[in-house]
Parts: structure tokens; sequence; C-alpha cells
């Protein structure tokens, strides 16, 4: 294998592919049309390469390696047409993705780890821990195969699915260049949404980077300890630590934040956890999304009641706080949360056990 190449062939940039084929001894051009196949007309299967030859396509896959992700089950809302997939890697590794149709077009919800390690309370995705980070490929291949298997163009992505995105840094920071990429799906930066528990130097990182994606901030409490009782994470970084952040990404890209606040009954859904949080986000240009929590059967957190959201929404809103509640998709089909891969993995974060 080229020393200098650790990636996968699906994981390669343009210029890498380009010069492992040259190393290889074939012509460069074979390059663009190869990357084409892959990123442009999303092959699952290096055969469907019709005009690169056999022996290049076998190369290739010695020196790098191809990987293609299997779709193991599909399930689609009948209140909203909402799709989950569930897909098996190549080691057996079990990611759940979901696209979602809206009038704005369609969204595609990424895993980015095999399980995750941020312990968040209320989040299914992580009661088994971490198993291992999503190759670039493996993101790409989510995206890739929905459009091919359902026809539909993917025009949004949030990568708020299993993981998270600042914990596996480097491998979601090509991704993102690989599906903006014009050679490729060419998505706009501009409806990409990357969501965080709050890793806070990544996300000065990504700042310093100045792409024009939307960042989502999981705050979920108005006070540190508050949010210490529900995630982790904040026994590293303070809330005001975020903030800061977040100013500094705001500076650097000009993107209005997203915090995402999970309403759990009794916990951190009353009205003066509503006047704590308006007192922090007041001075930032950002918006709340308020999401009802999936309750999940390992814990006893409820969803607050419909009054109580409406409540909440109408003292940040009568502090002129842009808010939304998120609308709740595929409720049938147990869309939300890592809820329906781990009837799959039942524990074991691969699909051998069910
Ligand atoms: N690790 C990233 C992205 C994955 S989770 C993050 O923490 O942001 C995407 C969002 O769903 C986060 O805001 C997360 O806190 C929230 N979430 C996870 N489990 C949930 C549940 N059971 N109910 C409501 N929201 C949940």
């Amino acid at each position: 294998m080229p020393q200098q190449i650790q990636y996968d062939l699906k994981s390669l940039t343009l210029t890498e592919l380009e010069a492992l084929i040259e190393q290889l001894g074939e012509k460069k051009f074979r390059a663009g049309q190869v990357y084409g196949w892959l990123h442009q007309k999303l092959v699952q299967d290096l055969e469907e390469m019709g005009n690169v030859p056999k022996k290049l396509r076998e190369q290739l896959k010695e020196a790098v390696g191809f990987y293609s992700i299997r779709e193991l089950d599909r399930l689609v809302s009948e209140i909203d047409g909402t799709s989950k997939f569930i897909f098996a890697l190549h080691d057996g590794s079990v990611i759940e993705s979901v696209l979602m149709k809206y009038k704005h077009g369609n969204s595609v919800c990424i895993s980015s780890q095999v399980g995750c390690r941020m312990g968040c309370r209320f989040c299914a995705s992580t009661l088994d821990g971490l198993s291992r980070n999503l190759l670039p490929s493996e993101m790409l291949d989510q995206i890739y195969y929905i459009q091919r298997a359902t026809g539909e163009r993917v025009s949004n992505i949030v990568i708020m699915g299993t993981g998270e995105p600042f914990d596996n840094f480097d491998h979601v920071m090509r991704f993102l260049s690989l599906i903006t990429d014009e050679k490729g799906l060419n998505l706009s930066q501009r409806n990409i949404t990357i969501s965080t528990c709050g890793l806070v130097p990544r996300i000065r990182q990504f700042a310093d980077r100045q792409m024009q994606c939307n960042l989502a901030i999981s705050l979920h409490a108005p006070n540190d300890e508050m949010r210490r009782e529900l995630m982790p994470i904040a026994n590293s970084y303070t809330i005001d630590e975020i903030i800061e952040a977040c100013e500094y990404f705001f500076e650097k890209t000009g993107r209005r934040i997203t915090f995402e606040y999970s309403l759990v009954a009794g916990v951190n859904d009353k009205p003066e956890h509503a006047k704590l949080l308006i007192k922090r986000l007041r001075h930032l240009n950002c918006h709340v999304n308020l999401i009802p929590v999936n309750p999940i059967k390992e814990r006893d957190y409820k969803q607050s009641t419909a009054d109580s959201i409406k409540e909440f929404k109408n003292l940040l809103e009568k502090n002129r706080i842009n808010v939304t509640i998120r609308r709740e998709m595929g409720r049938d089909i147990q869309a939300a949360c890592g809820q329906l891969r781990r009837k799959y993995t039942n524990g074991n974060q691969t699909g051998e056990c069910l």
C-alpha cells in the first residue's frame, strides 16, 4: 500500500486519487473517471465502473480498500414518509440514518460514529459506549445509498445521528470537503448542519475553517449544575466557555448558531429555567430549537406536557429569542435518537447477535 495514503478509496480527494493512480502506473485522467463513478454516479460496486480497466479497479481495491454499506432494514413512516435506514458496515458494525422529506427538499440525518462516548443521560446512542469512528466514506455512503435507492435527491444534511461529530473531527472535515466538492454531489455548505454536545476547542477549530455550515449546540440546560446532571461533557466545559466559542464562530463565519434544548418533564422545563436561559442567550444572534425529549426505555425521563412546552416557548419569544419546537418526524417508526439501532445490535454494536 502506498505509504502516505491512509484512507480507503471513497475517502480520497481527487488530488490524492490522482497521485495514487500515477503511483500504480496508470494515466492521471483515470482518476477523474473513478472519482465521478464514486461521487456522482454513486456506484456501490467497482464492477459498475464501465470505462475503467478491470486491472486498475483491482489494483485500487488492493491498494487502499473499497467499502460499501449494506441495507439491513428500512422503515417508512405512514405519518410523514420519513424513512429510517439500518445499515451494516464492512466489519459488521450497525448504523442508522434517516431520510426526511420537507417542502424545501430532502434532508438526511447521518451518524458520525458507531456508538458514542459522550454519555448524555437521555440518549440511546451512548448506552453501549463508542465502538469506532466512521470513515469519511461511511458518512458519504449513507447519503449516496439513500439517494440512489430512493431516487430522491438529497439537498440537506444534518450530522445529528449516532455519535459526536467533533469527537471524529478529521474524518468529519474530510467528509464535508468531499460532499461539497463540485466534482462530487456538490452540496451547499449552507445546507449542512453539524450538531455538537459542545467540545469547545473543536468549535473554535471549526470556526477557523470559516465554512458556511450551520452549527447546532446541544445545550439542554440553562446552568452548569443542571447540565452536568444531563450531560457528562458539562464537567469539561462550562456554558460560558461554550457561549464564548459560539461568539467566536459567529465572528468568523457570520452564521447564526442554533441551540438545541430537549425538554424533560420536571427537570429543565420550568418557567424559571426558561428565564435563566433567556439571560444567557439574550445578547446572542441565535435560534433555540426545543425538542420534546424522546423517552428511552433504559431511563425514566418523561416528555414535558404540551402546555409546559408552549409556556417555555412563549417566554423565550416574549424576550425576542428566536425559537421553534422541533417537529417530530417518523414517530411510528422510532426515527428518533438511536432507538431503533439498539434493537438490531442488542448492545453489541454489530448486527450479528440478531
Ligand atoms: N452528539 C451530537 C449529535 C447527536 S444527537 C450532539 O450532542 O449534538 C442530536 C441531538 O439529539 C442532540 O441535541 C441530542 O442531545 C439530542 N437527543 C439525543 N437523545 C435524545 C432524546 N432521547 N430525546 C431528545 N433529544 C435527544
